[in-house]
């Protein structure tokens, strides 16, 4: 495991451009074949013109000329795709290797000092955009400006700094001595009126959206899994104050009560989902709410967390909700509940994004619904579909290509070797190519 990390940070570092700023230069791509996600099929044959940054042209090898003072790369034996988005992130953190000592010995300041090795990671994999659900210490708004800057690689990030809950909830610290204290910024805030200055000072701070605690969760130590943590009335306050400031709400719901109130209070998506009814997946359509389940990470948990020190009563947690959160995803899918793609990281190691797709397809979805999911859905719940999420003249010339067809063998996506955000390439690690 550990030395599997090792190996693949080397290989990243020799295979990895140094940060960039979009690229002020033109360049073309020649794709072998090109994933078009706004029609959910595959064109032959493609060139792609890139011109500071952003696509400027996209057409047929035949119909589209390449001015002879543009270079061009050369992915005609490659399958090209719009970089990847990943809506549940939390690029500040990783599990360590002992619960407890993570608790105790670690601060923010030590999360904040790795969080750009996270970034970079999950740029490598291909993601070239997340929503980043919650982090501490607005460490997320400063590790987005670092790369808006072009001082490190990273992700195009929304943020979401503190996540807004209860006392005793899911968002607080439970489980310990009540006279240990701990000294740091918090996302707690009971009754209307506290929600909506918690709203305030985030957006302040720097949040793109909301991160609301609708329910219990499962790596906490509350009582039981899945009890609703806020009133509807609580909801609507938060989902009312960040509409104010022109923020939308992503909403952390297992379950079934909490999802529906928070469906009900006007939250664009609900997170995690797992223990969603048919009334909720009706009221899901009923008010265009999308679904985020992370429906990879429970492999990783339950095979990783109860070495690490976890507690046993979140161990327990998570064997009771894991497989029904993949049942109700399915669930979902087939009612035709709009998904998109994220995938709690920071739970599991950053980088790994990409192990998701495989389950989505086993649990229900198409190969082309669950890159649609990371692609143009994630996109439309950004409200960023005419920059993000396709290939298509004037969007970001964030692109990513695989030597394969990720339409017939989806787990390509869990390893991508060509990335490229801005039109400035990250990383390129397919075989013969750049010939020209
Ligand atoms: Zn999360």
């Amino acid at each position: 495991m550990k030395s599997a990390f090792v190996l693949a940070l080397i290989a990243c570092s020799l295979v990895a451009a140094e940060p960039t700023l979009p690229s002020t230069n033109s360049v073309a791509i020649r794709a072998g074949r090109l994933i078009d996600t706004i029609n959910g099929k595959t064109l032959e044959r493609q060139v792609i013109l890139i011109e500071a940054g952003e696509i400027k042209t996209v057409g047929d090898e035949g119909s589209v000329t390449i001015p002879s003072s543009v270079p061009v790369l050369d992915l005609s034996k490659a399958t090209v795709l719009p970089g990847l988005i990943d809506c549940h992130t939390h690029m500040t953190s990783e599990p360590g290797e002992n619960y407890y000592e993570d608790l105790f010995r670690r601060s923010p300041i030590d999360l904040a000092v790795l969080a750009h090795l996270y970034a970079r990671r999950t740029l490598e994999a291909g993601f070239t955009t997340c929503r980043d659900l919650g982090a501490d210490e607005y460490i997320d708004v400063a590790l987005k400006k670092a790369i808006d800057g072009g001082a490190i690689p990273g992700p195009r990030l929304f943020v979401a700094t503190l996540a807004i809950g209860c006392t005793g909830g899911h968002a607080d610290l439970n489980g310990f001595s009540p006279h240990l204290h701990f000294d740091e910024f918090t996302g707690v805030a009971d009754g209307p009126d506290a929600i909506r200055k918690r709203v305030r000072e985030n957006v302040k701070r720097g949040a793109d959206w909301i991160k609301m605690i609708a329910t219990a969760g499962v790596l906490s130590e509350e009582e039981s899994v899945g009890a609703p943590q806020y009133s509807f009335e609580e909801m609507k306050a938060m989902v009312d104050e960040a509409a104010m400031w022109g923020r939308k709400v992503a909403a952390h719901a297992h379950g079934t009560e909490g999802i529906k109130r928070a469906i009900r209070a006007g939250v664009a998506s609900i997170e995690h989902g797992s223990l969603l009814d048919d009334e909720g997946v009706r009221l899901m359509k009923e008010h265009g709410t999308f679904l985020i389940s992370d429906i990879y990470n429970d492999d990783y948990i339950l095979a990783e967390y109860a070495r690490r020190g976890y507690p046993e009563k979140i161990i327990e947690k998570e064997k009771k909700i894991g497989r029904l959160q993949r049942e109700n995803f399915q669930r979902a899918v087939r009612a035709g509940v709009k998904i998109a793609y994220g995938t709690d990281a920071g739970v599991y190691p950053h980088g790994w994004n990409g192990k998701q797709f495989a389950h989505m397809v086993r649990w229900g979805m198409t190969p082309i619904q669950a890159i649609q999911a990371a692609t143009m859905n994630a996109a439309e719940l950004l409200g960023q579909t005419n920059r993000l999420g396709s290939v298509a003249p004037g969007r970001f010339a964030d692109i990513v290509a695989v030597a394969g067809d990720p339409l017939t063998e989806i787990s390509l996506l869990e390893d991508v070797p060509f990335v490229m955000k801005g039109g400035a390439v990250i990383k390129n690690a397919l075989p013969a190519l750049q010939k020209h």
